[in-house]
C-alpha cells in the first residue's frame, strides 16, 4: 500500500504518518519523487491493511491511499521520471557517460589482479570487477579466495584509482564486502535470495543487480523493489542473458530488456555481454549492442591470459580485444547520444607494487 502525500507536507504530518503506520507494527519507506512525497506500507497482510488505510485516509496531508499500488512502485519509471543516477564517488552510473566495469571472472592472485586492473584502466574502464565470492555451478570448482580476494581488490583500488565491484552471497557477509567494495554484486543464481537482497539493501553501497537465468523482468524489478524498499535507493540493474532453448551461446543475451527496463524503472541498466556470449568472439558484438540499445554500462570480463583463468577463461577478453572493444563503444556512444567515461585518473601517489 501507498500513501501520497503532497509535496508540501510539512516534516511534523509527515512524521507523524509514519508513526501512525509502525504503531501498527509495521515498516514504512519515504522516498520523494518531486511533486509527492510517497510512503509506502511494508510487508502488511490484507487484515492488516483496512484499518491502517482508513487512518490514512483520515489525515489531512493524505492526498491518496493506493493499496492496489504497482507491484513495483518504488522502482518504477513513473516515480521518477527522468531517471535516477547512481554514484561511486567520481563516476555516475545512469548519467550522459557510459561507465564499463571490467576485470577477471575471479579474483586468482595478488599479481593477476593487480596486472588486470592496470589493463583495464589503462583502457579506459571505471570499475574493476572480480569475484572474491564466487558462487559456481559444481562444489568441487574454484570457489574464490574470499577475504583475501577483498584484501587484494582494495589494493587494485589504490593502485588504480579504479572502484571496486564484487559478489557477495551470504547477508552474513554483507558487512565484510561493503567494508572493502564499493559496489556489491548479487549474481543471477541470488536474485531472488530475499534475505540477501534485504541485508544488502540495510546497507550504503550501491548494489549491482543482476537478472536470474530464469527470471522474468517484472522478477527482476520486483527484486530491485526489496532492495529499495529495505532503505537503499542505490541500484544498478544488470541484463546478463537468460536460459532459453538455444544453445549456441552460454545464455541469451535478452537485449529488448533494455528498452524495456528502461521504459518501466528509473534506475539505471547496464549489460554483461560476457556471460550471455559464453565465448570471447562474441562479447564485442553484444557489448556495441547493449549500448546501442540503451545501456548505461557494461560488465566485461577480461583476463590478461585467458587461457590460464581459473573461470570463465573461454569467455574473458584478452587486453588487447578489451582496449579494442573500448574504442568502438565511444563510436557507437557518440551514435546513440552518449559519450564514454574519462579513464580513471591515478592516485597521485598510488604505484602497483610488485613485491
Ligand atoms: C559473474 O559476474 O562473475 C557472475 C557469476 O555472473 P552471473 O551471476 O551473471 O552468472
Ligand atoms: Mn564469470
Amino acid at each position: 500500500m501507498i500513501a501520497v502525500l503532497s509535496p508540501d507536507c510539512p516534516l511534523r504530518d509527515k512524521a507523524e504518518i509514519v508513526r501512525l503506520v509502525e504503531a501498527h507494527g509495521l515498516r514504512v519507506q519515504v522516498s520523494e519523487t518531486g511533486d509527492a512525497s510517497l510512503v509506502a506500507v511494508i510487508g502488511a497482510g490484507p487484515d492488516e491493511l483496512a484499518p491502517i488505510a482508513d487512518a490514512l485516509r483520515a489525515h489531512p496531508a493524505v492526498r491518496e491511499v493506493r493499496t492496489e499500488a504497482p507491484p513495483y512502485a518504488l522502482v518504477s519509471r513513473e516515480r521518477r521520471p527522468e531517471g535516477s543516477r547512481v554514484r561511486v564517488d567520481g563516476t555516475t552510473i545512469g548519467g550522459q557517460e557510459i561507465v564499463v566495469m571490467a576485470g577477471p571472472c575471479a579474483v586468482e592472485s595478488r599479481e593477476g589482479i593487480l596486472e588486470a586492473a592496470r589493463v583495464v584502466a589503462d583502457a579506459g574502464a571505471r570499475l574493476l570487477r572480480g569475484g572474491a565470492f564466487k558462487p559456481r555451478t559444481s562444489p568441487y570448482s574454484f570457489q574464490g579466495l574470499g577475504e583475501r580476494g577483498l584484501e587484494l581488490l582494495a589494493e587494485a583500488r589504490a593502485a588504480t584509482g579504479l572502484r571496486v565491484v564484487t559478489e557477495v552471497v551470504t547477508p552474513e557477509d554483507v558487512p565484510l564486502v561493503a567494508e572493502h567494495a564499493d559496489v556489491l554484486q548479487v549474481g543471477s543464481r541470488n536474485m531472488q535470495n530475499f534475505r540477501l537482497l534485504s541485508a544488502v539493501g540495510e546497507q550504503p553501497r550501491p548494489v549491482l543487480l543482476k537478472r536470474g537465468l530464469m527470471a522474468t523482468i517484472e522478477e527482476l524489478l520486483l527484486a530491485a523493489e526489496y532492495v529499495v524498499s529495505s532503505g537503499n535507493p542505490r541500484v544498478v540493474l544488470c541484463e546478463r542473458g537468460i536460459r532459453t532453448f538455444e544453445t549456441a551461446t552460454r545464455n541469451t543475451l535478452d537485449l529488448a530488456a533494455v528498452p524495456v527496463l528502461r521504459e518501466r524503472t528509473h534506475l539505471p541498466v547496464i549489460v554483461d555481454p560476457s556471460h550471455a556470449a559464453g565465448r570471447r568472439e562474441l562479447v564485442p558484438a553484444l557489448a556495441l549492442a547493449g549500448i546501442a540499445a540503451g545501456a548505461d554500462g557494461l560488465l566485461v570480463e577480461v583476463h590478461p591470459r585467458p587461457e590460464e583463468a581459473m573461470s570463465d577463461g573461454r569467455q574473458s577478453l584478452t587486453p588487447d580485444a578489451f582496449a579494442g572493444l573500448m574504442k568502438a563503444i565511444g563510436s557507437v556512444a557518440r551514435a546513440v547520444g552518449r559519450v564514454p567515461a574519462p579513464p580513471v585518473r591515478p592516485p597521485a601517489t598510488g604505484t602497483v607494487g610488485t613485491a
